[in-house]
């Protein structure tokens, strides 16, 4: 099967995941944000409708007072035109004018005007036209003037109590009018009028701080503490009544611009929320909002305005909002720390639990572990006690065989030794006989030369059975051995098997002390040294190299080789295996190998063997060693 193009294979591109605890909290600051802004605007709204409420409260008292104020100034005044109708001289002048009778009313008025306080006082006929006046003094008198056209007049002349507040025709000055038919015997005959100045109220409030205004029954403000709003209308005007005021001069020839609030919220019956434009002291305009509060006054037709800036409550429902808006946030701070703590001490306390749980469950292992252990440290020491057991019968049957070995050699050698014996024996007996006769003869001399020979060959039968002596005799494990006298006992023990089959020796070894007994190692030798003689017995060119050096490990490393035979492959894994032999009838018990290598282990050693390519057969002894001296000269047989 083909496979695809590897681009094909290209892993997709992994989209970006968020993990929905990562979402949540980026995304929770923004309700948090809502919520604080929505609490911060309702404790805004909440305040500000408090304060508007306390403001109202306030103001409401203030407006009652200042009404009272208006309404008492313009009493103080009202009953002075009906007080005319009591003086004589004012009539009379009304019936009839007479220079004199004008002078005098006209001294009158002046002297009543002065002490009331009014702007003036001034009486006119039936016609309209002024008889006598407070002012008739002054340059702007109003003396012969004719107002039949304004209302008051009218009003009066036709009995009903005149009230008007207009702008004077002659001196252009606002005020107010207050007029009166004067009667006699049943009949009005002419008309007293005060005019008084207001504006004494309008400069009270603004020493007070007060924003208020009072518009008449034309909705045109008349008395306003801000002299720019005087005079504008508070209600749109149309046209006829335009006109119908042009008319009566009532207004002089003001225009009676409308006052247009930016903006216009109803509260309840007489007071409003009102934005102002407000002319600042560097000329710009900007809105103003007000608690509007308006009260009708007694006995006119006016409406007294309170106006109260609303910047302060404002100002404060501001920061009202903020505080509420920073102490929602300080809560939702403090809340969400506390659900952080919270979770943090949950994570710890799962965690701690974790802890326990991977403690405890590490603490059943062990103790399950540790009795596995205990129970294959039980069967191990079993098998320890069981090897030891073994070893110990081993070692036993080992000592047994190396002693069953050695007989074995005696056994296999006893034939040779009684021959070598014999031999001596035999030369001894005609040695001594001989000895005998040249004793007899005289020839001391001779018979001395046969007596030293008997001597050494008595010496030499004893070193023979003094070795087979020592190579019966059981010994210890330890030890040291002297490997030149080792070798040299060894061929001494086999001096006669020599003689018969004479062979090259090679000695390549240095001196040293070897850590095993000194019989152990000759019987060793022996044993290769027969197997040697053995195997090259058919053979004419007989060799046996023996060397001998230190390993790289501090051990001595002898080698036993012949240039024999060799060893056939088939038959080279079995050397070792105790009766093991290849040599005909009686000659051979398959021991000697078994029990040399024994030995040579037993001494903390080894004995194995190597197949030369040039031929012949190497056996190689390892032993450990106690002391070494400087290199043997070799000295060949
Ligand atoms: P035995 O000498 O009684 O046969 P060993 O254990 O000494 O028992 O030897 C076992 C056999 O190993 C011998 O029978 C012989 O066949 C073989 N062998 C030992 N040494 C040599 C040697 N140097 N060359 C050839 N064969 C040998």
């Amino acid at each position: 099967m083909q496979s695809p193009p590897s681009d094909l294979r290209a892993p997709l591109p992994v989209l970006p995941t968020m993990k929905p605890r990562l979402i949540r909290r980026l995304l929770l600051p923004l309700p948090i944000l809502l919520l604080m802004l929505t609490c911060g605007y309702v404790a805004e709204r909440l305040s500000e409708r408090a304060g508007i409420r306390a403001l109202a409260e306030n103001g409401a008292r203030q407006l009652e007072l200042h009404a009272r104020a208006l309404e008492s100034e313009i009493s103080t005044h009202t009953y002075l035109p009906s007080l005319l109708e009591l003086e004589g001289n004012v009539i009379r002048l009304l019936l009839q004018p007479t220079p004199y009778r004008r002078e005098r009313v006209n001294r009158y008025l002046e002297g009543l005007n002065q002490r009331s306080g009014s702007r003036a006082i001034y009486v006119l006929d039936p016609s309209g036209r002024v008889l006598a006046t407070s002012n008739w003094q002054d340059a702007d008198s109003f003396q012969g003037e004719d107002l039949s056209f304004r209302a008051y007049f009218q009003d009066a002349i036709a009995g009903r109590p005149g009230r008007f507040y207009g702008i004077g025709t002659t001196t252009g000055e606002p005020g107010y009018y207050l007029a009166h038919g004067l009667r006699h015997a049943g009949r009005i005959v002419g008309v007293a009028v005060v005019k008084i100045r207001l504006d004494r109220l309008e400069r009270r409030w603004e020493r007070a701080r007060l924003d208020a205004f009072v518009s008449d029954e034309n909705g045109i403000i008349i008395l306003s503490s801000d002299p720019s709003r005087r005079l504008r209308s508070v209600r749109p005007l149309d046209d006829e009544t335009r006109s119908r005021l042009a008319g009566s001069l009532q207004y002089h020839w003001v225009r009676l611009d409308e006052l247009q609030p930016l903006d216009r919220q109803p509260l309840n019956p007489g007071a409003e929320l009102l934005s102002l434009p407000v002319r600042s002291a560097n000329g710009e305009e900007h809105p103003v909002r007000y608690l509007a509060q308006s009260q009708p006054l007694h006995d006119s037709a006016w409406t007294f305005t309170l106006l109260t800036p609303l910047q302060d409550v404002r100002r404060e429902a501001m920061s009202h909002g903020m505080l509420a808006a920073a102490a929602f946030a300080l809560l939702a701070i403090l809340l969400i720390a506390w659900n952080e703590r919270r979770k943090v001490i949950a994570t710890r306390l799962a965690a701690r639990e974790a802890l326990q749980e991977a403690n405890s469950q590490l603490e059943r292992k062990i103790a399950e572990r540790t009795a596995d252990l205990r129970a294959s440290n039980e069967r191990l020491r079993a098998q320890i006690r069981e090897r030891r057991q073994a070893e110990e019968t081993l070692r036993k049957t080992q000592d047994d065989l190396i002693q069953a070995g050695k007989l074995a050699v005696i056994g296999q050698m006893s034939t040779s030794i009684a021959h070598e014996l014999n031999q001596p024996l035999a030369a001894l007996r005609t040695l001594a006989g001989n000895s005998v006769r040249f004793l007899q003869r005289g020839n001391l001399e001779t018979a001395s030369s046969n007596l030293q020979t008997i001597n050494e060959l008595v010496d030499r039968m004893g070193r023979i059975t003094a070795s087979l002596r020592a190579f019966a005799r059981r010994s210890d494990d330890t030890g040291e051995a002297q490997l030149g006298k080792a070798v040299d006992a060894a061929l001494f023990l086999l001096q006669p098997r020599l003689e018969r089959t004479p062979l090259t020796i090679h000695r390549d070894f240095a001196e040293a002390c070897l850590a095993i007994d000194q019989t152990r190692l000759e019987q060793i030798l022996v044993n290769l040294i027969v197997n040697a003689i053995d195997a090259m017995a058919t053979q004419r060119d007989r060799q046996l190299w023996l060397e001998g050096r230190l390993d790289d490990q501090g051990r001595y490393r002898l080698g036993v080789r012949d240039n024999g035979p060799g060893i056939p492959p088939a038959l080279r894994s079995h050397l070792f295996e105790p009766f093991f032999t290849t040599k005909p009838g009686e000659q051979g018990l398959g021991l000697g190998l078994t029990l040399s290598a024994s030995l040579a282990a037993a001494a903390g050693g080894s004995l194995s063997v190597r197949h030369p390519e040039e031929g012949g057969t190497a056996f190689v002894l390892i032993l450990p060693v106690l002391a070494t001296a400087p290199n043997e000269t070799a000295a060949d047989e």
